[in-house]
């Protein structure tokens, strides 16, 4: 196995290649799983070297599958590393890994969306939040058909210092297909502006490290992926409950290309749409024919906190959800069509 000599701090007895493992194993990778393989240590090595030093740290590695950016962590010379893998092929495989490195691996037999990280490590590595982040890292070739619903729960986690962040601010090194990567970084203004970068910048820092082509892969997915890495910020930029900050955002990126009171109008029953969404806008100071993806973080602030006041004022705003209105007239209509009596009428 080849190395790069300015990563490795902690040497692996000689071991099979990744590739011999996968033939070992018979690990055929699988589509419903999103397993695309790294092989090449260069990169496996590049990925690692974003998440910073991690000498003597304790890591998170999400879906180690055969193992290669897992071997380019345990190089790093970390003190911990636990693996949550979700496909039983995998594991024989990473026992082999751990009994390489003697007390280092821990391995868990399970599906990252349900598992619980604040039982996954020691309590006395965790720093308070406002200190600088522990020395604990998530990292994870994620499979692309979990990576956005996982990012959503680490976002709304991250909010509510639970999960991997009821050790303080953990940082994140995860990668995305390459389009979830620029949307998650994307600025005000650009043409990638979505709903994601909203919630992911407000809550933390994020960077887009670096691409990498999908033939790196095997199989090769149809797509490039990108490195992303997250530090959460000491001061959230928006201090609003994450659900009323999330409801606000999606209404408002429904209708992308129209003006922001489009979608902000939303936010409200009928027979209030127009009289609040004039307050919320003038209260927010902010001017209606923005488009989404022009409004910045300051301008998600003034509309969260105006928003805050007005669901404190009238009753039943926090609770109104336009679509499921909208779900619930159609319902009620087809009903009708189909001759059957409606409820309540
Ligand atoms: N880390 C390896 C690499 O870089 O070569 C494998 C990456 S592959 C894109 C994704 C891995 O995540 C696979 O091993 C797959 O079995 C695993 N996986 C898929 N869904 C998972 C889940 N919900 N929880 C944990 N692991 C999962």
């Amino acid at each position: 196995m080849a190395g790069s000599g300015k990563l490795a701090s902690f040497r692996l007895p000689p071991l099979p290649t990744i590739g011999e493992i996968i033939k070992l194993y018979n690990l055929r990778a699988q589509k419903q799983l999103s397993q695309n393989f790294l092989l090449d240590m260069r990169l496996t090595d590049k990925i690692i070297r974003q998440a910073g030093n991690l000498r003597n740290s304790t890591v998170c590695e999400v879906g180690p599958g055969p193992g290669g950016l897992t071997r380019s962590i345990l190089r790093a010379g970390v003190a911990d590393l636990l693996v949550v893998e979700k496909d039983t092929r995998f594991i024989p495989g990473l026992q082999l890994l751990s009994e390489a490195a003697p007390g280092k691996v821990r391995i868990v037999h399970g599906d990252i969306l349900k598992y619980r990280m604040e039982g996954g490590f020691p309590a006395h590595i965790g720093k308070t939040w406002e200190d600088e982040p522990p020395n604990l890292h998530v990292i994870g070739n994620l499979p692309f058909s979990v990576s956005t619903p996982l990012i959503i729960k680490w976002l709304e986690q991250m909010a509510s210092r639970t999960g991997p962040f009821a050790f303080g601010r953990t940082r994140l090194t995860l990668t995305f297909q390459k389009e979830v990567a620029e949307r998650l970084t994307a600025s005000t203004g650009s043409r990638q502006r979505s709903r994601i970068s909203v919630m992911a910048q407000y809550l933390s820092t994020v960077k887009n490290c670096f691409t990498i082509p999908g033939q790196a892969f095997v199989p090769k997915p149809d797509v490039d992926v990108g490195v992303v890495h997250f530090t959460p910020l000491v001061q959230p930029q928006i201090q609003q409950p994450f659900k009323l900050v999330e409801k606000l955002v999606r209404n408002v990126f429904q209708f992308r290309r129209k003006h922001c009171d489009k979608g902000l109008q939303m936010l409200f029953p009928e027979a209030q749409r127009p009289e609040l969404t004039h307050e919320l806008l003038l209260r927010a100071d902010v001017d209606p024919t923005h488009r989404p993806f022009e409004l910045s973080i300051s301008h998600f602030r003034a509309l969260a906190d105006a928003y805050a006041g007005l669901c404190e004022e009238h009753e039943g705003i926090i609770g109104y959800e336009f679509r499921e209105e909208l779900r619930q007239k159609r319902h009620q209509h087809s009903r009708r069509r189909g001759g059957e009596p409606c409820a309540g009428k």
